[in-house]
């Protein structure tokens, strides 16, 4: 893996000089771009969200309430530029942006920019969920048209790219192709505080991205997860995991993570983090994952 800055960005991952902007394709390289790498309620660091780009295509990891002017200062693009968009769960760290994205793709991309309509990868269950608890209100009703009181459902905004159902899997699992991108989403276990199992959790997906890229979405520490994913299942080159700075609560505790064994913790970088993070010890890991710059797997 190596890691290139395409802009030239200060200490927050923000712009400080326009350069280019980020490319949407390369030459086929797995790419990993990330809009943002801080907890839901971060004040210097943008929400965790990310890109994923090879070849030609690309997908959009999670678009929250940062999610629009992060895509401007990390990124230098604009909603119009994203085609796919990958949510994994309903908190608006990572769905709060993707109104946004489908009225500008709607009325601005598609209707003067010949832009195709947007595309989202979504379980049939989460689909159901993320419309109607999370979308349906600012979306249903057509800005377009004032005489009608036909209203918008999911369909007229996203085309879907429905993942297929992995059988035999210890949790419920996914698999998705987008071009040369590969995909499988796993369930994790992540809100209420309470629930002990991925089963007793509101849906929340982390993924494998081809076969060899662990990001654990948000998500409670779970070692039976992380170790099948270093060993049983398939042996990730690069974790990156969720991480909170106290006990309890819905994300991984920095101190559960330290117990993970050292050949693990040194391919795991720590994303959606506090603004705290400074004070924090994580020598023995391969460090905070970082806003607006490009990791490249060859
Ligand atoms: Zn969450």
């Amino acid at each position: 893996m190596r890691i290139e800055p395409p802009l030239k960005i200060d200490k927050y991952g923000t712009i400080i000089s326009k350069g280019p902007e980020l490319k949407l394709t390369n030459d086929g390289e797995l790419e990993l771009f990330f809009l943002g790498v801080g907890s839901a309620f971060a004040q210097t660091k943008n929400q965790t969200n990310f890109l994923i780009i090879k070849g030609g295509k690309h997908i959009l990891v999670d678009f929250g309430m940062t999610g629009p002017t992060a895509l401007a200062q990390t990124a230098g693009l604009k909603p119009t530029d994203i085609e796919v968009i990958l949510p994994t769960h309903s908190h608006a760290d990572h769905v709060g942006g993707i109104e946004c994205l489908a009225l500008m793709n709607r009325y601005v991309g598609q209707r003067f920019m010949h832009k195709p309509k947007l595309k989202m990868i979504i379980s049939e269950d989460y689909q159901r969920v993320l419309w109607t608890h999370t979308l349906q209100g600012g979306l249903e009703w057509n800005e377009k048209d004032m005489n009608t009181a036909q209203k918008l459902s999911f369909s007229d905004f996203f085309d879907v790219i429905r993942p297929t159902w992995k059988s035999f899997s210890p949790r419920e699992t996914f698999e998705v192709n987008h071009g040369d991108i590969h995909i499988e989403l796993f369930r994790t276990n992540h809100i209420p505080e309470q629930s002990s199992t991925w089963e007793a959790s509101f849906i929340s997906y982390g993924m494998l991205i081809d076969n060899k890229i662990f990001i654990s979405g948000d998500i409670k520490f779970d070692q039976e997860l992380i170790r099948s994913y270093t060993g049983r299942v398939a042996d990730a080159e690069v974790l990156f995991h969720d991480v909170q700075f106290f006990p309890g609560a819905v994300h991984a505790p920095l101190e559960e993570l330290k117990t993970l064994p050292d050949d693990i913790k040194k391919k795991m970088y720590l994303m959606h983090y506090a603004d705290n993070y400074k004070e924090q010890d994580i020598s023995d890991f391969a460090g905070w994952a970082e806003q607006g710059v490009r990791y490249i797997f060859d």
